[in-house]
């Protein structure tokens, strides 16, 4: 029998947790505990295709660029993103051959893909930024760095002392610059990390050419569209919670075992799926399986086999 394919997206929790400040020992460690989660998953019945979030990362390199400036030139955005995928490529690339290697007892192939992701230059998102990224500043400070770099800036945080942000905008994922490297290395049975963050964001240039934007394609989108690309069995989106809810946090809240694509898109109608955080995994999910995938779970990292077993997690069908 033919490996299924199962493209497997990280949250942001499985990087770096929301109470870390990102040391690097901090961050080596818990890679390592995801990669070996990871490792115990895909076993070897699988062809895989793992994709990451990167916020907390690209927001650390971004502030690091801004505090140098006097001495080194900043970098653009879609430089701090191209950065982030080394980094965590790096790090889950180098845990997860190690974790395969004592599971398996033989070498596995892990291979990092710095990818490219095609957005629509006349994408209605890019008349909005809405994408809050790097340090926070004061009023002073944020009026000063707009005008100097041409930045939209906008206070995100009114309850903090340093309430303002840099935002970007958020445009759809529409193609794949790298997708023929990454089939390749998928058909060669190589474990494949790509479209970290999203993936690079680019636009059509002319003359076969693309040129980077500044701007933040949600990871979950991109999850969905490399998953329809590599023509996966099974998408599973991987963060902090086992299952999706309704209500979620109310005294009523009721936590989803499966859902077909017309409920979900019901529910998430109602607005039980926030757009910051479980809207665009639920619409990715939606997305896959109306497409053809066979399912799409959400659970998180430390339930990932027992839902790929089909024992929890909130699973999508057609
Ligand atoms: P990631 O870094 O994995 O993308 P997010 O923070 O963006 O994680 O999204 C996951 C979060 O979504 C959960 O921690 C949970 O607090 C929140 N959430 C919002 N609405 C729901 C819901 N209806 N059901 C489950 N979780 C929800
Ligand atoms: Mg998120």
């Amino acid at each position: 029998m033919s490996k299924r394919v199962v493209v497997l997206a990280l949250g942001g929790n499985g990087i770096q947790p929301s109470n870390s400040k990102g040391s690097y020992e901090d961050q080596f460690k818990n890679i390592d505990v995801t990669a070996k989660q990871i490792a115990g998953l895909i076993e070897s019945r699988y062809k895989v295709v793992i994709t990451h979030g990167n916020g907390p990362q690209v927001g650390t390199i971004m502030t690091q660029m801004a505090a140098a400036a006097e001495q080194v030139p900043e970098q653009p955005m879609r430089i701090c993103g191209a950065m982030t995928q080394g980094q965590i490529g790096y790090l889950l690339q180098s845990r997860l051959q190690y974790h395969l290697l004592k599971m398996r007892g033989a070498p596995v192939p892990v291979c990092t893909v710095v990818t490219q992701v095609v957005v629509d230059k006349n994408d209605p998102a890019f008349q909005n930024p809405t994408k809050p990224v790097g340090s926070f500043y004061t009023k002073e400070e944020a009026d000063a760095i707009g005008k100097a770099n041409g930045y939209t800036m906008k206070e995100v945080a009114p309850e903090k002392p340093k309430p303002w942000r840099r935002v970007v905008c958020s445009p759809k994922p529409q193609d794949i610059v790298e997708i023929d490297s990454i089939m390749q290395l998928l058909d060669n049975h190589i474990v494949v990390i790509s479209c970290g963050g999203g993936g690079i964001p680019v636009v059509r240039a002319g003359d076969g050419d693309y040129e980077g934007i500044d701007a933040v394609i949600d990871k979950d989108y991109t999850a969905a569209l490399l998953a329809k690309k590599v023509d996966a069995d099974f998408l599973m989106i991987l963060t902090d919670v086992e299952k999706v809810a309704i209500n979620y946090g109310k005294p009523d809240q009721k936590w989803l075992d499966s859902l077909s694509s017309g409920e979900a898109e019901d529910m998430h109608k109602r607005g039980e799926f926030p757009g910051g955080s479980m809207g665009p995994k639920v619409t990715a999910a939606i997305d896959f399986v109306r497409w053809g995938g066979e399912a799409a779970i959400i659970t998180s990292l430390e339930k990932a086999r027992e839902a790929l077993e089909g024992k929890t997690g909130t699973i999508f069908r057609k």
